[in-house]
C-alpha cells in the first residue's frame, strides 16, 4: 500500500490538482489530507468538495477552524485575517458545516496525523525545530506521525533511547526501533522559497516516506486571487514559495 499525505492546500486548486495528478501516478491507494483545505486562495469551495471525494482522512486546521468560527483569529494577521473573512464569503452554507465537523487527529496504520502538532492539536503549535521535534515524539505512540502547518517539509527520527535528529534530504527508509515527524510542507502555500507544491508518499512494501515536489501553473492561482480581490502579499509570495 502506497499512501499520500497531505497538507495546508488553502483553497489553491491548481496546486491540488497538480498534485492529484502526481499522487494518481505513484499509484498511491489513499490520501490523507492534514487541514488548512481553506485560507489564503481562491477556490476554498471546490477544493472542500474535491478533497472531501478524494480524502480517506480530512483533519481540522487553523485556517478551517477560523473559517468555521472555532478558533479566535486574532493571532493571525492582518492578510491572514482578510482572507479568512474572504473564504467565509465564498463558501457555501454545506462547506461551513464540513469544515465545522472536521476532526483534529486520526490515527491510521501505524501513523498518527495532526495538522499542527500532536502535543496539542486544538492549539495550533508550531514544530519549528529539533527541539519542538524531540517533545512531539513523547505525545504519538505510533511509528510516525506526520504534520503540517508550517509549510515547510522536515523530517526527524528518534531511535528508541536515544535523541531526535534531522533527516538530510528529502526522503528516508522506515527502520524498526526508530519513530519519524514528518512534515508533508504545504499544497498550496509552501514556504521553504521552493514554490511547487509539496506533499508526501508512504510506501509500505518499500517501507519509506518521500517528500514529493510538484510544479503547477502559479500564475494562473495568482490571477483569480488578484481578480478576488485578496491581499497582494498572499499572491506574491506564492512565485517565491516564502
Ligand atoms: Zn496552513
Amino acid at each position: 500500500m502506497k499512501r499520500a499525505i497531505l497538507s495546508d492546500v488553502h483553497g489553491n486548486l491548481e496546486a491540488l490538482q497538480a498534485v492529484l495528478e502526481n499522487v494518481r501516478a505513484s499509484g498511491a491507494d489513499e490520501i490523507w489530507s492534514l487541514g488548512d483545505a481553506v485560507g489564503y486562495g481562491p477556490d476554498p469551495e471546490a477544493c472542500v468538495e474535491i478533497l472531501c471525494s478524494e480524502a480517506e482522512v480530512n483533519l481540522m486546521g487553523n485556517h478551517d477552524a477560523a473559517v468555521a468560527g472555532l478558533t479566535e483569529e486574532e493571532n493571525f494577521n492582518i492578510s491572514a485575517r482578510l482572507a479568512v473573512v474572504w473564504t467565509r464569503s465564498a463558501v457555501s452554507e454545506a462547506t461551513m458545516k464540513i469544515l465545522a465537523g472536521l476532526p483534529y487527529t486520526a490515527s491510521r496504520e501505524g501513523a498518527f496525523l495532526v495538522h499542527a502538532s500532536p502535543r496539542s492539536p486544538g492549539e495550533w503549535h508550531y514544530i519549528m525545530g529539533l527541539r519542538d521535534a524531540e517533545e512531539s515524539f513523547g505525545y504519538f505512540k505510533e511509528q510516525v506521525c506526520f504534520v503540517g502547518h508550517t509549510h515547510v517539509p522536515f523530517l526527524a527520527a528518534r531511535q528508541d533511547g536515544k535523541h531526535a535528529e534531522p533527516i538530510d534530504g528529502n526522503a528516508t527508509p522506515l527502520r524498526r526501533g526508530t519513530r519519524y515527524l514528518v512534515n508533508v510542507g504545504s499544497v498550496g502555500q509552501p514556504r521553504d522559497l521552493d514554490p511547487r507544491a509539496s506533499y508526501a508518499l508512504l510506501d509500505e512494501a518499500e517501507a519509506s516516506i518521500e517528500i514529493r515536489r510538484v510544479a503547477y501553473p502559479v500564475e494562473t492561482t495568482q490571477a483569480k486571487m488578484r481578480e478576488a480581490g485578496l491581499p497582494a502579499l498572499l499572491y506574491e509570495r506564492l512565485q517565491v514559495g516564502r
